[in-house]
């Protein structure tokens, strides 16, 4: 986070309400997730704060104008508290449909609105349909007068019962298919009473303050002008939408890890065993050098992601399905580890600050599976493979939008949503420029300013790639009964696209880097392949895993917060 933004704005103002009896005071947050009561005190600070207006984009009247800033703004709630960050957020997912799809006039009233509360749902799933939203049975049917009548069920929806506006994909011809349906903004303010139900608050394992419930419509009349976007047109609307909100959502990850990593940071420096400190064990210290590796990978994935948006946005449908199956599945994996670390604590729910790690790994489990599960998004790449397979040969890549979307505190272009695409005819840039980075980084060890052992990682990742890309041209097209050969290879192409990710980061910003920091010596970028490498090529991963040790040191030096671009402390390196 640099001076000036949003986010540092923000986590101040957070500050001074984290402790004492504050919204966002740790005793609190426990005991709001004990009690299963929504943080209603914490999202009004929020929105006297005015996150609501950071929800919609700037050519709709709000503050959104470059999406990592709204990553930054959202870990910052979620390291404190991921229902309320959760709770809040929604409305940005809510309103995508429309700041993708809608007419001028829908999005700016709509931005008027968020801007001063209202709550926006997102209603797509149904009890008998969770990710095929072709199957959905919501209907919408024309009445007489033009307008839409509404019938059926949304269940597992997040503010279904507190918002006041919910976006709904609605099946529009009987017969359904690609084409069958559509999207309507439906104002409940409204409706009158008879014409819709709210259905009871589901008790959850995590988030459990979290409003989940649902809504039914009987004969629930709409105007014209709450169709959003072509009638017909709610599956392609929604899977664009998908792409702004999948790239976004994993900064929940980011802040539960961030609050993961520093409880147990907290916990192995305070806990005193056999006469010393736990975190003075070197077996407990590998893990925590470990865990802030997987932070800054999901870190330096979920960056290039964002600002993907703005520079490589036809190229969205992958970016954003890889970053949701890859940031939740290491993000997981980190809390599980730092769970062994933490041992008892991290099951008793009140004896370590509150039993606050138990509700993160509890609350965490939610965002790898909302917005498209893992193995959707990994279908979703999957289903790109032929073209991924091109692309890579010919090293064909958007040269600018890659070096854009890779240089921190480059200027971002506005996000032009009218590009994002069903499909990315272009495959992957940062995966495909992989090559030609690791060229780049030879030449710098030959001119002294990467050790060898760091360009060599690279290389390694380089023939990974190659072998990951042979495997997805044996593989043959399986649209239906989609093998699971096929969902590991997906597994392992994120592997790939998080190394490059990293690799391009690591170039277009050593040179601006501060001495001393993570990035002058390559620090992260080698600890980062390591673990890559590991997930790769298993049989015999190369590398010092001794630089898990050194990223340790870093880690338990660190007051606060550990990242990858506070590290970075360039003007604008967001
Ligand atoms: C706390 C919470 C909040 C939620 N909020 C919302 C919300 O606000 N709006 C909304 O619309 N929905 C919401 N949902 C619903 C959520 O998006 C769905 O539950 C989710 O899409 C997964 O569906 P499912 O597990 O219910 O069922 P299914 O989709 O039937 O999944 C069952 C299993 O099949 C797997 N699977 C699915 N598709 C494939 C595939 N193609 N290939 C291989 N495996 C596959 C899944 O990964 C899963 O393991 C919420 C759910 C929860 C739990």
């Amino acid at each position: 986070m640099n001076p000036g933004t949003p986010a540092v704005a923000l986590d101040a103002r957070l500050r001074e309400l984290d402790t004492g009896d504050g919204p966002f005071a740790p005793a609190l947050v426990a005991k709001l997730d004990r009690e299963e009561a929504f943080p209603d005190a914490a999202c009004q600070a929020l929105e006297s704060f005015g996150l609501g207006a950071h929800y919609v984009p700037t050519r709709h009247g709000g503050r959104l104008a470059h999406y990592p800033e709204l990553v930054a703004l959202w870990r910052t709630v979620a390291r404190r508290d991921l229902t309320a960050a959760i709770g809040h957020g929604k409305t940005f997912l809510g309103g995508a449909c429309t700041w993708v799809g809608g007419s001028p006039e829908q999005a700016v009233a709509l931005g008027q609105d968020v801007a001063r509360g209202a709550r926006v749902s997102w209603g797509l799933t149904e009890r008998h349909h969770g990710s095929d939203l072709l199957a959905g049975e919501l209907s919408a049917t024309r009445t007489v007068d033009g307008r839409w009548r509404l019938n059926g069920e949304k269940w597992l929806i997040n503010n279904a019962t507190r918002g006041e506006l919910i976006s709904v994909l609605a099946r529009t011809d009987a017969n359904g298919g690609p084409r069958g349906f559509s999207v309507f903004l439906v104002d409940k303010r409204q409706l009158p009473p008879s014409a819709f139900r709210c259905l009871p608050k589901e008790r959850t394992h995590g988030i459990r303050g979290a409003d989940i419930s649902g809504i039914a419509f009987t004969d629930a009349d709409v105007p014209d002008t709450a169709l959003v976007g072509k009638a017909g047109g709610g599956i392609e609307l929604v899977l664009k939408a998908l792409q702004l909100t999948r790239t976004v959502a994993v900064a929940m990850s980011l802040g539960a890890a961030d609050q993961a990593l520093r409880l147990t940071v907290d916990f192995a420096k305070e806990h005193q065993l056999y006469e010393r400190r736990l975190v003075d064990l070197p077996r407990a210290r590998r893990p925590l050098g470990e865990a802030a590796t997987q932070l800054l990978l999901a870190e330096a994935v979920s960056t290039v992601a964002s600002r993907a948006l703005h520079a490589l946005t036809p190229e969205a449908s992958l970016t954003s399905a890889l970053t949701k199956a890859f940031v939740p599945t290491v993000i997981n994996e980190m809390i599980s580890q730092l769970a062994d670390l933490m041992g008892a604590r991290s099951f008793l729910s009140d004896v370590y600050a509150h039993g606050l790690f138990q509700k993160v790994e509890r609350d965490h489990r939610i965002i790898a599976i909302f917005d498209g599960s893992t193995l959707v998004n990994r279908n979703a790449v999957i289903n790109q493979f032929p073209v991924l397979v091109r692309a890579f040969r010919q090293e064909r890549r958007d040269a600018d939008g890659l070096a854009t979307a890779t240089t921190l505190g480059a200027p971002l272009p506005e996000a032009d949503l009218s590009r994002l695409g069903l499909v990315s005819t272009a495959g992957c840039s940062v995966v495909q420029g992989l090559p030609a980075a690791v060229l780049r980084l030879q030449s710098l060890v030959e001119q002294g300013a990467l050790p060898k052992a760091v360009a060599d990682l690279a290389h390694a990742l380089k023939r990974a790639t190659d072998a990951v890309h042979q495997r997805m041209a044996a593989q043959p097209p399986s649209p239906r009964d989609v093998p699971p050969e096929a969902f590991h290879l997906a597994e392992h192409y994120e592997a790939c696209f998080a190394g490059a990710a990293c690799v391009h980061l690591w170039l277009n910003h050593v040179e601006r880097a501060p001495e001393g920091s993570l990035w002058r010596d390559a620090l992260w970028l080698e600890a980062c392949l390591v673990r890559v490498l590991s997930r790769l090529t298993p049989e015999a991963p190369p590398g010092d895993p001794g630089v898990f040790d050194r990223l340790a040191d870093v880690v338990v030096d660190t007051a606060g917060v550990f990242s990858l671009l506070a590290d970075a402390r360039t003007e604008g390196a967001s």
